[in-house]
Parts: structure tokens; C-alpha cells; sequence
């Protein structure tokens, strides 16, 4: 049965993946930030660490409670949008979060859980059309923008220096999609989301390492 360990999962797009992979079979481990919230993964199926992936003594801890899983699937979904990030009104110590977040927090995952990765070995992670140069015609969103195009440059840099162990490292965009951050009106809904990444996912293969990759399967531009 093969293994991934999800962050962010109990809401949202996490939890979808949670649903989708326990319904396919898989050995789900899930974390999530706040005990209380996550009956739905683990109704689900999963099993449900607590987890902050901003805290590197909480990462060390779900460390020590995964301390010889194989994985086979890293899925650094948690994420956060972040406020007050237009310009000439940037709150610096909010903008720092959202990097923490969104960069650095995946980057420390992959450091941890590097070592337990089997199989297949993929570290995706979520990023987002937003942190596309290529994409950014409207501006604004600057933590956000920033974090996902950083984050990209994260993945890029897992791809080569895991590449010897045979890990593949992608970075995913979901689009725009119906969840507390996508908001009421996104034109995706997460079950179709999350079913076109799974199958990213699956279908991935050493050439598709280090690529920034739609929901769809298209390659996106930098
Ligand atoms: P949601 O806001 O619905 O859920 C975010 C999840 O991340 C929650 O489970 C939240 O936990 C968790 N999280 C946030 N901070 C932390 C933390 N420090 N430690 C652990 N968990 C944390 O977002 P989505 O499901 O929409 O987004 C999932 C990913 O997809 C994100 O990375 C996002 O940037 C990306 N994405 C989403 C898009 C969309 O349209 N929805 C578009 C492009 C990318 P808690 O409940 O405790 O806050």
C-alpha cells in the first residue's frame, strides 16, 4: 500500500487529497495545525498528525512520530494567502509569514522526510499560477506572488540535489479553486483539482523533475 503524507489537511484542498488517495487505498498520513480540526481527515481514513510546518520543533516531532514510514509521496499543500500585501501597504512582518509558509516551511519538510522517501519518491508541492512571472499582468498579491515564486525556485533546487536518490520534485497548480482561500467564485471545483494533480502525480516520471506543472498536466512558464 503506498504511503503520502499530506500538510494542511483538514480543510480545503488537503482534505480533498486526504479523501481521494484513502478512497484509492492509500496509507494516508495527515497533519494538520489545530487537534480539534481533524475529525474530517481522519473520517476519512487518514491518520492525523498535529503538526505547524512553520515550527521547526513541531516538524521535529512528526518526525519522531513517522521515524521509519516509508513515504512515498511528500504533499507540501499547507499554504496561506496573507494580508495587507498591496503596494504601499505592505505589513513586513506578514509578508515574512506568508514566505515562512509557503517557502521555507516545504523546504524544512523536504529536509525532514528526504530520508524516509520510497518508491516512486515524489515531493510536490503546491505553488500557484500567481508566482508565474510569466503570469503576473495585474500585479499586487506581493507575499503571496513572492512566496509561490520562491517556492518554485525551491522545487528547482530539490530536483537536483535529490536527484541522485531518484526523487522527483514538482511544483503544482491546482488553478483557481473553491476552498476558503479561492474563495465562492473560483471557477474550479476541489474534487476536479485535486483529481487532475493526483494524476500529475502518478503519471510523473524523471523527466518531469523539477517542472511547474497545472492541474491539467500542461507545463507552466516561470
Ligand atoms: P485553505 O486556506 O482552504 O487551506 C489551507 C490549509 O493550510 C489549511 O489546512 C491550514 O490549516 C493549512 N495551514 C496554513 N498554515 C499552516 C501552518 N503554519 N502549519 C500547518 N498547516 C497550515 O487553502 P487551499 O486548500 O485553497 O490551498 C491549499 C494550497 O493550494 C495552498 O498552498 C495554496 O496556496 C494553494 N493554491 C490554492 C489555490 C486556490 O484557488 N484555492 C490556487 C493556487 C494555489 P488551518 O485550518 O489550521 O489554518
Amino acid at each position: 500500500m503506498p504511503t503520502i503524507l499530506i500538510t494542511g489537511a483538514n480543510r480545503g484542498l488537503g482534505l480533498e487529497f486526504v479523501r481521494q488517495y484513502a478512497k484509492d487505498g492509500w496509507r494516508v498520513l495527515a497533519t494538520v495545525r489545530d487537534p480539534l480540526s481533524g475529525r474530517a481527515a481522519s473520517d476519512s481514513g487518514a491518520e492525523v498528525y498535529v503538526a505547524d510546518i512553520t515550527d521547526e520543533a513541531s516538524i521535529r516531532r512528526l518526525k519522531a512520530s513517522l521515524a521509519g514510514t516509508a513515504i512515498d509521496v511528500l504533499l507540501n499543500n499547507a499554504g496561506i494567502y496573507g494580508e495587507n500585501q498591496e503596494f504601499g501597504g505592505i505589513d513586513v512582518e506578514g509578508f515574512l509569514r506568508v514566505v515562512r509558509t509557503n517557502t521555507v516551511a516545504p523546504l524544512k519538510m523536504a529536509e525532514a522526510f528526504a530520508d524516509q522517501l520510497c518508491g516512486p519518491k515524489i515531493i510536490a508541492a503546491l505553488s500557484s499560477k500567481m508566482g508565474s512571472m510569466a503570469d503576473n499582468t495585474s500585479g499586487g498579491a506581493y507575499a503571496y506572488r513572492a512566496s509561490k515564486a520562491a517556492l518554485n525556485m525551491v522545487i528547482k533546487g530539490l530536483s537536483v540535489d535529490l536527484a541522485a536518490s531518484g526523487v522527483i520534485a514538482l511544483a503544482l497548480s491546482p488553478g483557481w479553486v473553491r476552498t476558503d482561500m479561492g474563495g465562492p467564485t473560483a471557477p474550479l471545483d476541489a474534487q476536479t483539482a485535486v483529481a487532475g494533480m493526483r494524476s500529475v502525480i502518478g503519471g510523473a516520471t524523471l523527466k518531469d523533475n523539477g517542472k511547474f506543472l497545472h492541474y491539467d498536466g500542461t507545463e507552466l512558464p516561470w
